[in-house]
């Protein structure tokens, strides 16, 4: 039994390959960009076929690095962009358009009319989402409406609807399996998570006939193999793919995130944080989307999602925009040369505020300057206003009914020692920071390990994810609650702003 397995982690702007060993070390790793595509403003797609050449090239350059034979690798496993939407012809598998990015804002008012129409709770009831223009289900039914002939042949059964690991499994398996992980099919809009099952009342909504749909499946399991005869990729033909799931869920597991109450963030241009919810199925009261983070050995697993728009970005922002530091470790170091914020704060709302405030009006703020701040205190409060706003979203997600227990955190700016402190003293927890923080991909891994019997269970998974470092609370509570009202009050100033 050989002990490696391929992630590939298909992602907005490039498609990797990353091979890891059973100690989930990393192997070898091959990554090819793509072309972007932008048809009109705020309209953005790819072409299919660039998914999938960019993504069989890093599989082939990952084997040759590796030094690996393809029948080496046991397990192939995906995690993918969510939401991006594809339509296929069945019989001869070329597209009917290009994939529609999950950034894509083309079916905007299509939304509107959807809420308009009083559909928002159903919806909300059944998939654990907001009407909105990110799920797959609207580009869908864009894609029969506007592609000559589709519809009819979509009603004919001869289209095949599938996110982006579906087209993957598609292509790969040549053909053979027509599925989508239930990770992934919650991100649609048409699939009930509460059943997880495809909802007939939520297609006709959206005028989608069910024939297109793939077949939800576990998130671990085999779905098919290889097929021969796929170009540079004969080493692999034979090797099972067994496992997919949408990139954040697979960070979540990734992060070894296995128990209800751990949660996991990461701290890029802006955040994305999930909460293991276990069996439970919470309805937000702020907004945030429920969803299924895997199902394993029969098992399903819920998640809180919710995401900060502004982050790693307002530490650009110093830099480029107001031109205080020349490199994102320059805010640290100065952050860190002062105790603490000399009551600066830094509301980086620059375009409005997300869960748990839901305040498109608002803009970004510095409150509290004297004659005694300095850029150092700036920096400070934008840190700061990073760990608060994360704060702010967990306690919402506490507030739906689960405890937080451990927040593990992973992307670019969770390298700043000082935020993660900070951070740690506001939430009151710990703060755990892992030495490989390749975590998306290494949650496709596992799930595609364990179907293949490389990994024996999830505790295995805590034992491959090494801890660099945990953070603890430093600051005593009475003030960390007064930290925290200085920033509800700040926050308080970047309300409303462009509302007159
Ligand atoms: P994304 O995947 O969203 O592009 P990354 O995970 O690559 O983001 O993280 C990049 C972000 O991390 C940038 O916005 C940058 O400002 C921030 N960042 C990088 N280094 C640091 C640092 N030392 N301290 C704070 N933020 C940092």
């Amino acid at each position: 039994m050989s002990k490696y397995v391929m992630a590939l982690d298909q992602g907005t702007t490039s498609s990797r390959a990353i091979i890891f060993d059973d100690t989930g070390g990393i192997v070898a790793a091959a990554q090819n960009t793509f072309r972007q595509i932008y048809p009109r403003p705020a309209w953005v797609e790819h072409d299919p076929y660039d998914i999938l050449a960019s993504e069989f090239a890093s599989m082939r350059d990952a084997l040759q690095k590796s030094g690996l034979r393809g029948s080496d690798i046991s397990a192939i496993g995906i995690t993918n962009q969510r939401e991006t939407t594809l339509v296929w012809d069945r019989e001869t598998g070329m597209p009917v358009y290009n994939a529609i990015v999950w950034q894509c804002r083309r079916t905007a008012d299509m939304c509107d009319t959807l809420k308009a129409a009083g559909l928002e709770e159903k919806v909300r009831e059944k998939t654990g989402l907001l009407i909105d223009a990110y799920f797959s289900g609207t580009k869908i039914k864009w894609i029969l409406d506007n592609v000559s002939g589709a519809r009819e042949r979509a009603e004919a059964g001869l289209l095949s609807f599938g996110t982006v690991e579906s087209w993957l499994i598609w292509k790969l398996t040549g053909g053979r399996a027509h599925i989508s992980d239930y990770s992934n099919a919650s991100r649609t809009m048409l699939f009930n998570i509460n059943t997880l099952e495809w909802d007939g009342e939520l297609c006709d909504m959206l005028s989608v006939p069910m024939s297109m749909l793939p077949k939800a499946v576990p998130n671990s399991m085999e779905y098919g193999v290889v097929a021969s005869g796929i170009d540079g990729l004969g080493q692999l033909a034979g090797v099972p793919v067994c496992g997919a799931a949408g990139d954040q869920q697979a960070a979540l597991l990734g992060q070894g995130c296995i128990s209800k109450g751990e949660a996991k963030n990461t701290y890029g241009t802006g955040c994305f944080t999930l909460m293991n919810t276990g069996a439970d199925v919470p309805k937000s009261s702020s907004g945030l989307l429920t969803t299924v983070a895997w199902q394993i050995g029969g098992k399903t697993t819920y998640a809180l999602e919710g995401s900060v728009f502004n982050a790693g970005s307002t530490i650009q922002w110093l830099r480029d925009g107001l031109g205080i530091i020349s490199t994102a470790r320059e805010c640290d170091t100065l952050a860190e040369s002062v105790p603490d914020n000399g009551g600066v704060y830094l509301v980086p709302a620059f375009t409005g505020l997300g869960a748990p405030y839901w305040d498109m009006y608002a803009r970004g703020t510095i409150t509290g300057l004297t004659r005694g701040s300095t850029r150092a205190h700036i920096c400070r409060a934008a840190l700061e206003g990073i760990a608060y706003q994360v704060k702010d979203l967990l306690d919402a997600m506490e507030r739906d009914g689960v405890e937080l227990s451990v927040l593990k955190v992973d992307g670019g700016a969770s390298v700043s020692d000082v935020m993660l402190q900070f951070q740690s003293d506001v939430l009151r927890k710990p703060i755990d920071r892992p030495r490989i923080v390749e975590t998306t991909a290494l949650g496709a891994a596992f799930l595609a390990g364990l179907a293949a019997g490389v990994w024996s269970g999830t505790d295995d998974l805590a034992r491959l994810r090494e801890c660099e470092r945990i953070f603890l609370p430093q600051m005593g509570s009475a003030e960390a609650i007064s930290c925290c009202d200085g920033w509800r009050r700040a926050v308080g100033c970047a309300a409303g702003w462009t509302k007159h």
